[in-house]
């Protein structure tokens, strides 16, 4: 009879992981905050092993840190770490696009140019504003996951949940200028992928994702001193 405990542990675990997920990125708990799983496991009527296997999985996912002989905090988001991570996204986004433009199909195409007309829409409200967002990762994905490297995709994802955490935690208000220059640079990449203009792909993308970058460290500074006062 020793499935049925190791079935109900892993649902469990399953179930606070989820939990836990759903309040990083939900705000619940802000970033650098201590997590305590003797608390947790009595808040959530479970043992502690549930919660130490959920936090082992979202250690690895990027949302929590685990420091030896100082606690679990919920991952904290540096503008440092923001720079960094939009350097090695550029990196890894440029090669994506260089990768896909090598064998571009009209099927391709026809999604690039669908998610750019959707990226057109206006933005009035919370809702539109996400649906904005989902479609301008969607559109960024599909870069990454038509370069048919699997290896790169892998990199890419892992790069996520801390962006994640930087952009709910330092949500600003949609800012026109920026809206703006966003149109603009995701027109260009559509007319350079028309193009088959790899250079010109490349070189509009990088420029995209460093001032996307730029906006985000700007972003996550002022959440900080905000948080402090
Ligand atoms: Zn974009």
């Amino acid at each position: 009879m020793d499935t049925l405990p190791r079935l109900t542990r892993a649902r469990a675990s399953d179930s606070v992981a989820d939990m836990l997920r759903a309040s990083i990125l939900g705000s619940t708990f802000r970033p650098g905050q201590r997590l305590d799983v003797k608390s947790l496991a009595d808040q959530l009527g479970v043992s502690p092993t549930p919660v130490k296997d959920a936090i082992n999985r979202l250690a690895a996912e990027g949302l929590i840190d685990i420091r030896p002989r100082s606690g679990t905090f919920v991952t904290d988001i540096t503008p440092k770490m923001v720079e960094e991570i939009f350097e090695v996204r550029r990196g890894l986004e440029c090669l994506a696009a260089e990768l896909t433009m090598a064998h571009m199909t009209p099927a391709l195409l026809r999604m690039f140019t669908a998610l750019t007309r959707q990226l057109e829409a206006p933005v009035t409200n919370e809702t539109e504003r996400a649906e904005h967002e989902r479609a301008n990762v969607a559109l960024h994905m599909l870069f990454v996951e038509s370069s048919g490297n699997q290896r790169l995709v892998e990199m890419y994802r892992s790069l996520n949940a801390h962006l994640t955490i930087a952009r709910i935690h330092s949500r600003q208000r949609p800012d026109a200028t920026r809206m703006e220059a966003e149109l603009h640079e995701h027109s260009a990449l559509l007319e350079a992928i028309q193009a088959g203009d790899t250079p010109r792909l490349v070189q509009v993308l990088g420029d995209h994702i460093r001032r996307a970058g730029k906006d985000l460290v700007e972003d996550v500074t002022l959440a900080q001193s905000a948080d402090r006062n």
